[in-house]
């Protein structure tokens, strides 16, 4: 049987970027070197460093590099916070690939500090549409307002991602909104996941205001399964889950439409640590993980999976956040060693 060439656009970005980059190709490569994938990669200008060479943090020559690839890994960019500067290259991505959900998992793994031993937890956000809609004027000096659009189309979209993902897990699945005071817009949100459960009977449904949920990710981490909200809360419940299992160190993130998935850390570019290769890759690994599994490519995913549990277990190679001396490029070669001994 034929394997299927999957090529994969690889963005680096810039600070710590290429280093967490660098150490998960080699991860990639080791599960490439076992037969269970064959990956081409395609490398990006992509983040701050393209700015001076391109005007534009994301290229219309590598949009037109990443349309000709099944998926893209993305390492993290520093984004210019002057006004009149171009806004977050991952935000331009989401909309031009239309990818409207964010997922980002979190659970609990060996020798990382988590606030229980049995997390293991999804939080789904929607990234199209909400506050992130990026409409916003002054009225009049001094007041401004920023447009919250919702609709029933992209809710229900969300909510269906999220009970068929549910629905490959634990069966469970919490929505969460403040529908008690923005009762239109957040009412939208709530009616299509109230509607759309009813397709979903098998799966159980709690019904969570936005302030009660962040208290009860704390109180209770390891009852969540799956959590769907909108593009701000979401954007807050993720890195707070993140914060539950261990922090940025070891957070990914999917970004996924109808047809494209961009896979990225959690964390920013931590432009205090470039070229020290010093920073934890994990999160940029768990990032391919992830699109190994979005590929269909399941075997290679779970290789990833075990190969980084067991390093982490074993505790010898870790970086400084997980209380080691380890660089960069040790753990990227420690979890593909590990990879080349499992298979
Ligand atoms: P950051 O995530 O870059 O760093 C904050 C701190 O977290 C670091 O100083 C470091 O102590 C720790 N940290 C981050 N990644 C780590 C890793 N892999 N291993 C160990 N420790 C790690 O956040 P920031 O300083 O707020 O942002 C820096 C730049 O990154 C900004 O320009 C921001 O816009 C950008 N950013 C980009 C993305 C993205 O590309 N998706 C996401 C977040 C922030």
């Amino acid at each position: 049987m034929t394997m299927t060439l999957h090529k994969i656009a690889v963005l680096p970005g810039d600070g710590i970027g290429p280093e967490v980059v660098d150490a998960t190709i080699a991860v990639m490569d080791a599960v490439q070197n076992t037969g269970l994938v064959h990956l081409e990669y395609l490398k990006g200008d992509a983040g701050y460093d393209a700015i001076k060479k391109y005007g534009t943090n994301l290229p219309d020559k590598t949009v037109e590099m990443m349309k000709g690839t099944a998926a893209c890994l993305k390492g993290p960019m520093t984004t210019p916070e002057e006004p009149g500067t171009p806004r977050s290259a991952a935000v331009t991505m989401r909309s031009l690939f239309n990818l409207y959900a964010n997922v980002r998992p979190a659970r609990t793994l060996p020798n990382v500090t988590a606030l229980n031993p049995g997390i293991d937890m999804i939080v789904v956000r929607e990234n199209t549409e909400g506050l992130y809609s990026g409409k916003e004027f002054e009225v009049t000096p001094g007041v401004g307002v920023a447009m919250k659009i919702i609709t029933r189309k992209a809710s229900e979209r969300i909510a269906r991602f999220s009970f068929d993902l549910a629905m490959k897990r634990r069966k469970k699945l919490a929505f969460v909104h403040k529908a008690n005071i923005l009762k239109i817009t957040d009412g939208i949100f709530k009616q299509a996941c109230l509607d759309v459960a009813k397709e979903y009977p098998g799966v159980e449904v709690e019904d969570l205001h936005i302030d009660a949920a962040a208290m009860q990710l704390i109180r209770r981490p390891e009852s969540f399964d799956v959590i769907v909200t909108m593009n701000l809360y979401g954007d807050i419940l993720s890195d707070e889950a993140a914060a539950t299992v261990g922090g940025l160190g070891v957070a990914a993130g999917a970004n996924i439409g109808d047809n494209y998935g961009m896979f990225e850390p959690v964390h920013g570019s931590a432009p205090k640590y470039t070229g020290q290769n010093k920073v934890n890759p994990v999160a940029t690994i768990e990032a391919a993980r992830l699109m190994l599994d979005y590929l269909g490519e399941t075997k290679a995913a779970s290789l990833v999976e075990k190969a980084t549990t067991a390093v982490l277990k074993e505790g010898k190679v870790m970086t400084y956040d997980l209380g080691g001396k380890a660089k960069t490029s040790d753990m990227g070669e420690a979890i593909a060693a590990k990879i080349a001994s499992l298979k």
